[in-house]
């Protein structure tokens, strides 16, 4: 049977892109290829507040007790190694029935799936379908993953979300692609991978989600939303506020919301900030 280490499973609102305000299960998975050290910092900064907190991870034992990040990647202990006892490796099974104990009906009723990370399809796709055709999972309609739109699907899984899909009439799946800006920290030609992402568009429902802070990442996101076009991207595109100290950014969210007007993309709010405070578990 196989095993997906697990950084949290809960049950919350999803906050943000396309299932905004819709009752969802969160299961985030350990391990990225990628750090984010650069959200919030000056251009060309890198946040140590991972690597600090990294140093006293003895004063924690579960991911509740963990303290916010407002630089960085904000889900820091889903991917740094010094967590990684945090994070317990479970069957399917084991997923599954945890699944079915937070769901308000102990079933999949109007609920939907968000199988994030960390990268969520890193190596843990092999283990995707041992866990969807669980028999608690068969009434599941919707899932989404949250992927930075680096990772290649492998042929195996891409076969296996065609037949998925096919299943059950009105069964969708969506990949939210966080695709990551220069502002991140991370480089273009690690982050900016539009064959990739062309390639989900052929198993589900697209769209881009870019995190912005400044007029320099919204110029920034024009400049990657034209290499996904001229791939053949056809998706939406969203912008985001950065979360964390709104105080240190030049545009506050209604900024973003204007700017995602004036070029026709859509707007994301990031609703676990104000309803959860942004806190572990939700
Ligand atoms: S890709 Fe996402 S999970 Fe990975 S480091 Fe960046 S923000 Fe964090």
């Amino acid at each position: 049977m196989s095993k997906i280490k697990i950084a949290e499973l809960f049950y919350s609102i999803q906050g943000e892109g396309r299932y905004m305000g819709v009752p969802s299960v969160f299961l985030r998975t350990f391990g990225c290829n990628f750090k984010c050290a650069g959200f919030g910092m000056p251009r060309g900064e890198l946040s140590t507040e991972a690597e600090d907190l990294a140093q006293v991870v003895h004063l924690y034992n579960t991911y509740e007790e963990l303290p916010l990040v407002s630089t960085g990647c904000d889900s820091y202990a889903s991917w740094h190694p010094s967590f990684k006892e945090l994070s317990p490796m479970l069957t399917s099974d084991a997923i599954a029935d945890r699944i079915s104990e937070i769901l308000p009906f102990n079933e999949w009723l109007d609920e939907h799936l968000v199988i994030t990370g960390g990268e969520p399809l890193l190596g843990w796709q092999r283990a995707y379908p041992d866990l969807l055709n669980h028999p608690k999972m068969q009434h599941l309609k919707e899932l989404t993953f949250e992927t930075n739109g680096t990772q290649k699907l492998t042929p195996e899984f891409k076969n296996y979300l065609d037949h998925y899909i096919d299943e059950i009439y009105g069964r969708e799946v969506t990949f939210s692609v966080s695709a990551k800006l220069p502002c991140s920290g991370e480089s273009w030609d690690d982050a900016i991978k539009p064959e990739v992402v062309c390639e989900y568009e052929e198993v589900g429902t697209v769209y881009l989600k870019f995190v912005v802070a400044t007029e320099q990442d919204i110029a920034d996101a024009e400049c990657a939303v034209g290499a996904y076009r001229a791939a053949g991207f056809t998706g939406h595109v969203y912008l985001m506020p950065v979360g964390g100290v709104e105080s240190v950014y030049t545009l506050n969210a209604k900024n973003v919301a204007l700017a995602a007007m004036k070029r026709g993309w859509r707007y994301s709010d990031r609703l676990q900030v104000p309803l959860f405070k942004n806190e572990w578990g939700t």
